[in-house]
């Protein structure tokens, strides 16, 4: 089968290849793909900023039908449409895999990182983190699954409430996404971008967010006042990875406002107005990729239609074409690209 796989780190090294068809093993499950999305640390693996386990088929965002299962696999068939966290190797000891925590495990293996993942016509993914589709969430939608969960997790790390005021800066894909979760948990949602997010801001209207501002045109401060009779946002959530963006994030929030940083900031040592997070009693939370509770709620949220994943999903190409994907996400075109398999060996 032909695989996209990134076989050597450094810039580039990402090539079409023919790979064998993986084998079942115990506790498997083997997964032909439909759908597999391009996720931005694709990009930075691509670029080599990002360290994975190469060589290595790329893609950690995918749905599929089950062709093959172990023995010892009750709970799923043949035929099952499903999608699968991309936990594929967890210690099972550590006081993280006790509490579920898994995205905390050292020794964690992820699929499409340290294991074969997605871009490929098969993969084989852990039974255990595999999920069957729910009947009114498609593949295409199925293949957001992972982001989404990754949206979830970040809105699950604060404290939301019906009513509170939340600000998502940046409406890239985890913004969007993060957006309609703090929506379906029944906050007011104000999102924000710059005049080059133009696609993404009208994908932002287009699905019903409260407030789209675009910042280089409209005061987002006095946007903010407005929905909080001046008291300022009960939540930020970072989505741009953007310093600037942090610290107006910080300006936005009311007193005892809660700021979650979700984008990852190019270099680890920022600039940040640390007076604020103390004069203002700030709670700042860090969230990391999602873990195994994100997923049936994000499931349920495609199913009952309070998030249009699929909404996102601007391209189509086959993974010989990953190079045009690539592309148009770099150039700002593309929301989310998916790629497809080829049948061919
Ligand atoms: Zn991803
Ligand atoms: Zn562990």
């Amino acid at each position: 089968m032909k695989a996209l796989v990134k076989e050597e780190l450094g810039f580039g090294n990402l090539t079409l290849l023919t790979v064998d068809e993986p084998a079942v093993r115990e506790g498997q499950v083997k997964i032909e793909v439909k759908y597999a999305g391009i996720c931005g640390s694709d990009l930075h693996t691509y670029e080599g900023n990002y360290k994975v386990n190469a060589p290595v088929t790329l893609g950690h965002e995918f749905s599929g039908v089950i062709t093959e299962v172990a023995s010892d696999v009750t709970e799923l068939n043949v035929g099952d449409r499903v999608t699968s966290e991309t936990t594929f190797y967890v210690c099972g000891e550590c006081r993280y895999c006790q509490t579920g925590d898994f995205n905390l495990c050292n020794h964690r293996k992820g699929l499409g990182t340290q294991v074969n993942g997605g871009f490929a016509k098969y993969l084989v993914a852990k039974a255990s983190s595999v999920h069957k589709l729910p009947d009114h969430v498609d593949y295409a939608s199925a293949s957001l699954t992972e982001p989404l969960a990754c949206a979830h997790h970040a809105v699950k790390k604060a404290t939301i409430s019906p009513g509170d005021v939340a600000v998502v800066l940046g409406p890239g894909p985890i913004g969007l996404l993060t957006a309609q979760v703090a929506k379906a948990y029944g906050a007011k949602v104000i999102i924000t971008g710059l005049d080059n997010d133009l696609t993404r801001l009208n994908k932002a209207e287009e699905l019903g967010i409260d407030s789209v501002v675009n910042i280089q045109k409209e005061n987002i401060h006095d946007i903010v006042n407005s929905f909080t009779n001046g008291y300022g946002a009960d939540l930020i959530f970072e989505c741009t990875g953007a310093v600037p963006a942090a610290n107006m994030g910080l300006d936005l929030l009311a007193k005892k406002g809660q700021f979650v940083q979700v984008g990852i900031f190019p270099h680890a040592k920022i600039e940040i107005d640390f007076e604020k997070i103390i004069q203002k009693e700030i709670r700042v939370v860090g969230t990391r990729s999602q873990k195994s509770a994100d997923w049936a709620p994000s499931l349920d949220m495609m199913n009952d239609g309070r998030v249009n994943a699929k909404a996102l999903i601007t391209h189509e190409f086959s993974i010989a074409e990953w190079d045009k994907g690539y592309e148009a996400i770099k150039s700002g075109e593309a929301i989310k690209v998916s790629l497809l398999p080829l049948d061919q060996n």
